[in-house]
């Protein structure tokens, strides 16, 4: 068997740190152990049944047998604008500030090779969602990270950044509410983001991925809600979390008209659009009745609560996500983030996520996902408890 050798493009992007771990894991179930994963970020509920309900009758309409427009249907793009509107009282012009995407990481990693040529400079967070990486190897840029400090809520310090990276820096990536940290962007923090972006010319794309949750009644900020946010950059919003939609991937990035003209041309250059079924669907979840979304963010809440309510019990003192379905743990210092998830593994079959996986400023927390229920939960909280880390 030949081995072709694969491009220096191949060779250089990141590797997939989680791999490993998500191989333990399946060589421990096999083993016939209860393995509680809580590393991962995949929705554990299924997509409502009047979106599924949409898409079954969509797949039988010969219309979206066939190609759909190359930019998707008018009504979806309509369907993402009257979104926006109606849940954060921002006005979009279908025509030139949506893009369609096949989920939000397909957005994420075309964007920065929409804007950066080999050595260009793009901000990103650390820790951070690893996909990031992989769209700025891909455009052979260059990262410069912003640390996210739990004594600045998890916020990028803009002070704390030199001159000379943000004068060079052509895009910034920024995610709240924040995996795997759980915070959530305040109004101040997002106005202050468009006036650095102003000033050093900056591409701002917000990663919304979290967008539907927020806790304590807190309704997660857009972006584009702060004054001259659409002048500086766009968001991605996927349908993946909000309606439970992760494996129909699908997603869209709103904002700066410059921004979506220049992900549509590389797009119509990679792909024709999504299934038409898919588009009805999508179309469906974002203008039907939200009660779903309600629900699922109360879901997440209470796993939220019996998670952090346990570990305290435990004599755990960790703090409490705002948003996303993540809390991000932190752990006693005499582990490293990977030691520590190690131990939760081998001793309590209980899979987390290390934090180092984030990035460097990850090391000292896992990341453990609100995707089990809530007895799981609470078995998880057992499981730890017995392994006598922490005192009460
Ligand atoms: N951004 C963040 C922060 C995420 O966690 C995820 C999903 N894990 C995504 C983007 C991408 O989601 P999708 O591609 O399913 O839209």
């Amino acid at each position: 068997m030949m081995q072709f050798p694969q491009s220096e493009l191949l060779n250089s992007l990141p590797k997939q740190f989680f791999a490993g771990l998500v191989k333990k894991v399946g060589e421990y179930s096999a083993q016939g152990h209860d393995v509680i994963n809580l590393g991962q970020g995949n929705p554990d509920q299924p997509t409502p049944p009047h979106i599924v309900a949409k898409l079954q009758e969509a797949a039988a309409n010969p219309r979206n047998h066939k190609y759909s427009p190359f930019q998707g249907h008018g009504y979806l793009i309509q369907a993402a604008a009257d979104f926006y509107q109606r849940e954060y009282g921002v006005t979009i012009d279908p025509d030139k500030e949506v893009a369609i995407l096949f989920g939000g990481k397909a957005g994420l990693v075309e964007i920065p090779q929409c804007f950066l040529n080999p050595g260009d400079t793009i901000l990103v967070p650390d820790p951070g969602y690893p996909d990031y990486w992989s769209g700025v190897a891909l455009a052979k840029a260059k990262m410069a990270t912003m640390p996210l400090r739990e004594e600045n809520r998890f916020l990028p310090d803009y002070q704390e950044l030199k001159t000379d990276t943000l004068s060079k820096a052509k895009l910034m990536f920024l995610n709240y509410p924040n995996n795997p940290t759980g915070a959530t962007a305040t109004a101040e923090f997002f106005e202050e983001t468009v006036k650095l972006a102003r000033e050093h010319e900056i591409c701002v794309v917000h990663d919304f991925a979290y967008g539907a949750i927020g806790f304590d009644g807190n309704k997660p900020l857009s972006f584009l809600q702060s004054e001259g946010a659409k002048e500086v950059g766009i968001e991605i919003y996927t349908l993946s979390k909000t309606f439970n939609m992760a494996g129909w991937r699908v997603g869209f990035a709103i904002g700066n008209e410059s921004i979506i003209s220049a992900i549509e041309l590389l797009q119509d250059h990679l792909y024709v659009s999504l299934f038409g079924a898919v588009q009805e669907a999508a179309a469906e979840a974002l203008t039907g009745s939200q009660d779903c979304v309600k629900e699922l963010n109360d879901l997440y809440e209470r796993r939220r609560n019996v998670l952090i309510e346990g570990l305290h019990s435990l004599g755990w003192n960790v703090s409490s996500p705002k948003g996303s379905f993540f809390a991000w743990l932190k752990i006693p210092e005499e582990f490293s983030s990977e030691q520590f998830a190690t131990i939760l593994l081998e001793q309590a079959h209980i899979m987390v996520a290390p934090g180092i996986g984030f990035g460097k400023f990850g090391e000292g927390y896992v990341r453990v996902g609100l995707l089990s229920s809530e007895e799981q939960l609470k078995e998880a909280v057992r499981r730890i408890s017995d392994l006598e880390i922490f005192e009460k």
